[in-house]
């Protein structure tokens, strides 16, 4: 014949093992939140270019580019051409 005590322990056993599903699967659910974090992208470090008058480092996407120069702003440009003008001629 089975005891109370037999199913007492059975319903103690049942319990803790509901408990241990719940805290499992909470544990899961935060590994893969740590997982989806959202990465470090490479398109938002950027690339870093050069100026090629004031020699100022800035982003590519920031940059003007005319051929395989760059320049932080079109003043820059212009004032690279004029110089680039007077050395030639
Ligand atoms: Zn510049």
């Amino acid at each position: 014949m089975i005891s109370i005590r037999f199913l007492l322990w059975l319903v103690l056993f049942w319990v803790i093992w509901r408990l241990a599903q719940g805290w499992y699967h909470r544990f899961l659910e935060n590994q893969q939140n740590n997982k989806t974090s959202p990465p470090i992208t490479p398109e938002k470090t950027g690339v870093m270019v050069c100026c090629h008058y004031c020699h100022l480092h800035l982003l590519k996407e920031e940059a003007l580019q005319f051929g395989d120069t760059y320049f932080c702003c079109e003043a820059h440009y212009h004032a690279d051409q004029q110089q680039s003008d007077v050395r030639t001629h």
